[in-house]
């Protein structure tokens, strides 16, 4: 039994990594998504056909979320198309690391511009378009609750998700919408490929379950969240991280 059948799913920067994975895993539990991306429309197009060879319908739309009035026209064509998102999953993200005393302010408003604002101009205007009993899904990191050497611009975006998500948590539950975020440790996607390999080593002897993440184990987690079977968690964040923050 399918547990998302007849749902519509926006995923944002779906076109690989954490959020192809979780387009992927959203589509085989029955959900029909929108494939969002910011510049690789192939790579978009390849999730599309992967998602209708599991059977579900899928749409690839192109929008930075940093742009208010790109998700604009992107939103706009959702709901003239599909007219209703039941499923939000904000994943897009980027890092640009450095130590504060060497950050430009270039790289300090990129960060916050695509992480957070984006998170702002996606989540306001899809939520127009959410029923009641609607999901929310952000992506956080454990980054956002413990700091990071050389990630100041980063791991403020990622706490400010946690207080985002909280505070909208409590202003939807009348509407039975739940918003929820995910803080991930460390996955194996393109945003860690350049993690010299001595770290990567460090990171695996100082995770307790003894490997990095793949993508999938984090879609797993928003399958759950985005299914009546999370009914009654709101505002909550959870750490899928092999135990590397405890
Ligand atoms: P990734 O770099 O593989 O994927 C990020 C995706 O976001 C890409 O598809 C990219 O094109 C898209 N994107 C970036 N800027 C965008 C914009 N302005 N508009 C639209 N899309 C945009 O990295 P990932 O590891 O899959 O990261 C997914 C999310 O998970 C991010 O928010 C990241 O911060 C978070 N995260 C990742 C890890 C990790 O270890 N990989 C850990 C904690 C949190």
């Amino acid at each position: 039994m399918q547990m998302l059948k007849e749902k519509i799913a926006l995923v944002t920067g779906a076109s690989r990594g954490i959020g192809r994975a979780t387009a992927l895993s959203l589509a085989k539990e029955g959900a029909n998504v929108v494939v969002n991306y910011s510049n690789n429309a192939k790579k978009a197009e390849e999730v599309v056909k992967d998602i209708e060879r599991i059977g579900s319908k899928a749409i690839a739309l192109k929008a930075d979320i940093s742009n208010f009035n790109e998700v604009k026209a992107m939103v706009d064509t959702i709901k003239k198309s599909l007219k209703r998102v039941d499923i939000l999953v904000n994943n897009a993200g980027i890092n640009m690391d450095r130590t504060l005393k060497n950050m430009s302010l270039d790289e300090w408003s990129k960060v916050i511009n695509t992480n957070l604002n984006g998170i702002f101009n996606v989540t306001k205007l899809v939520l127009p378009l959410m029923p009641e009993g609607s999901r929310i899904i952000n992506m956080s990191s454990i980054v956002g609750q413990y700091g990071n050497f050389g990630q100041c611009n980063y791991a403020a975006s990622k706490a400010g998700i946690i207080g985002f998500t909280k505070s909208l948590a409590k202003e939807l539950g009348k509407k039975r919408i739940t918003v929820n975020a995910i803080a991930p440790g460390f996955v194996k996607t393109d945003i860690t490929k350049n993690v010299p390999f001595f770290r990567k080593k460090i990171i695996s002897y100082m995770i307790p379950l003894k490997e990095a993440a793949m993508p999938e184990y984090i879609s797993d987690v928003v399958v759950f969240l985005a299914s009546e079977k999370s009914r009654y968690i709101t505002g909550s964040v959870i750490n899928v991280d092999g135990g590397l923050s405890i």
